[in-house]
């Protein structure tokens, strides 16, 4: 069986992106989150109830932190006659025993088990959540985190206003196991831009790696994504790649995801480059971002704008006043990019901010060896309403000229204040 469950739920519980500090309260899925979902079926019996390797060993430390835990989960296969009451209280008699054995400590089981009556009960709906308050006044939204693995535990944790963690799954079906990834996600950053036009300023390094605040601008980019549940971030570089292998080898540790390379061997114009680091990613989704312009994009709802557009593409996009450092990016009122306009003064305007989002993996299969990406792909890609705009309003920088870099330097002493929202 893979072993990934335990470092997954480890570092979802233990690292700052979450800020466990701020939640006393804690709330499990059972299937899927505690013990292995059976797909297709129900765990009716003891015999069939089957611990997530690592899961045991975490609850001593769920147990020591938070002053509360409960287990919320839908139980439909009592409801469907597939197994008693009894049966399933025999089940949580038994993980409890199991659980306390090793330290660990479980409040309170809610469960829903019936098909329809008590719908407003079951997850998605808040009942159980508003049984828990009622049995538990002191409990605040504000201070509970949902542990789960389904869809079903986000849209519960959204409409009980707490606050959600995707843990990977592990699912068995016919006896072969399979673990669903938490989120589905890695990131592409274009290290492979040179800082010429930083040259007065830094000596010649790529431009990932110009020093910001005693720290490479590479660096933030990365911390940023502590934000989201990233199991793979691939950097595409180039010319002058060992600053960032040396860097990144000597840093990889801080940083709870995987980091790999795409490697250009001969330059391959922006979008060869992502083809390439295309090939080393595994996720459905793939965000794909500049790595000399940092935009405080929240990752997940582009994501979601994304799926929901139907388009190849999503780009975010910027509104800015009074500029004429950026071409501007024309989009409809249904978000669908329509052109891109020349670099010229612009009162007011939309810029791209240089953070993607695609989730074909053969999404350039007919693109030449060598291309760039903004005008050989994007351009005419737009022509034919294959790309969406995401709005976002999070904070943008362009670290490619001195006075932009200037500026980063100094809005990143106020990094960490920002960075650690969630
Ligand atoms: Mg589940």
């Amino acid at each position: 069986m893979p072993h990934v469950g335990r470092e997954i739920l480890w570092r979802i519980v233990d690292l700052s992106e979450i800020n466990i500090e701020s939640y006393d309260t804690l709330l499990l899925d059972r299937d899927g989150t505690i013990n292995v979902h059976l797909l297709g079926d129900y765990v009716k019996r003891w015999e069939e109830f089957e611990f997530i390797p690592g899961v045991l060993e975490t609850m001593p430390r769920l147990a020591r932190h938070f002053k509360r835990i409960f287990i919320v989960t839908n139980q439909r296969g009592v409801g469907k006659g597939l197994m008693t009451e009894a049966d399933l209280a025999d089940i949580h008699r038994r993980m409890l025993e199991e659980i306390e054995k090793v330290g660990g400590r479980i409040d309170g089981i809610y469960c829903c088990t019936s098909l329809t009556e008590e719908d407003g009960r079951r997850k998605p709906g808040r009942g159980m959540w508003e049984e828990i308050q009622r049995d538990y006044p002191e409990v605040e939204a504000e201070h509970t985190l949902m542990i789960g693995d389904g869809d079903v535990d986000r849209e519960f944790a959204h409409n009980c206003n707490i606050a959600f963690c995707r843990v990977d799954s592990l699912k068995k079906k016919d006896g072969v196991y399979e673990w669903k990834k938490a989120k589905d996600m890695d990131v592409i950053i274009l290290a492979g831009g040179l800082g010429t036009r930083l040259r007065s300023v830094v000596n010649e390094v790529p431009k990932c790696m110009a020093p910001v605040y005693g720290k490479p601008f590479l660096f933030y980019l990365l911390t940023n994504l502590l934000n989201y549940q990233i199991h793979k971030v691939v950097l595409s570089v180039g010319y002058m790649r060992e600053h960032i292998m040396d860097w990144v080898q000597k840093n990889v540790s801080e940083f709870p995801f995987d980091i790999d390379f795409a490697v250009e061997d001969t330059p391959l114009g922006t979008g060869g480059g992502i083809r390439l680091a295309m090939q080393k990613c595994t996720s459905k989704a793939i965000c794909i971002m500049n790595g000399d312009t940092f935009f405080d994009a929240d990752l997940e709802h582009l994501l979601k704008v994304h799926e929901q557009s139907g388009k190849i593409l999503t780009m975010s996009v910027k509104h800015l006043t009074d500029f004429d450092r950026y071409g501007t990016v024309s989009f409809d009122e249904r978000g669908v990019v329509t052109g891109f306009n020349e670099k010229r003064f612009c009162e007011d305007g939309y810029i791209n901010a240089g953070v993607y989002m695609v989730s074909d993996i053969n999404l350039f299969k007919k693109m030449p060896e060598k291309f760039s990406f903004e005008t050989d792909y994007l351009q005419p890609k737009a022509a034919e309403r294959l790309i969406s705009a995401f709005v976002g309003d999070g904070y943008f920088i362009d670290i490619g000229i001195p006075q932009d870099y200037a500026k980063a330097n100094e809005d990143f002493k106020e990094f960490w204040t920002w960075v650690k929202r969630k």
